[in-house]
């Protein structure tokens, strides 16, 4: 059937791109998030699809190591001095 087969074929592609969980940003590597500079944030309410509302998604240096990291935030967290304009 065509209906069943799509129907697979999303739960297929769902579960290929597992959600991160949010988590706090730091830098596993160095233990801590006192060397972090934010590049980006996208505020929930910012997401590409406001029907399907994503938690807010943020991208980091940590300077002290250079690793890059990008991932989502729980909904009540923003950069440090983050401020409502751009
Ligand atoms: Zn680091």
């Amino acid at each position: 059937m065509a209906i069943s087969a799509q129907t697979s074929r999303e739960q297929n592609q769902r579960h290929r791109i597992p959600a991160q969980p949010p988590a706090l940003p730091g830098c596993p590597q160095c233990g801590t998030d006192a060397y972090l500079e934010f590049t980006r944030y996208v505020p929930a309410s910012y997401a590409p699809d406001p029907e399907n509302l994503r938690p807010p998604a943020v991208s980091y240096i940590c300077k002290r190591c250079g690793n890059h990291y990008s991932h989502r935030t729980p909904d009540d967290w923003a950069p440090p001095g983050w401020q409502w304009y751009a």
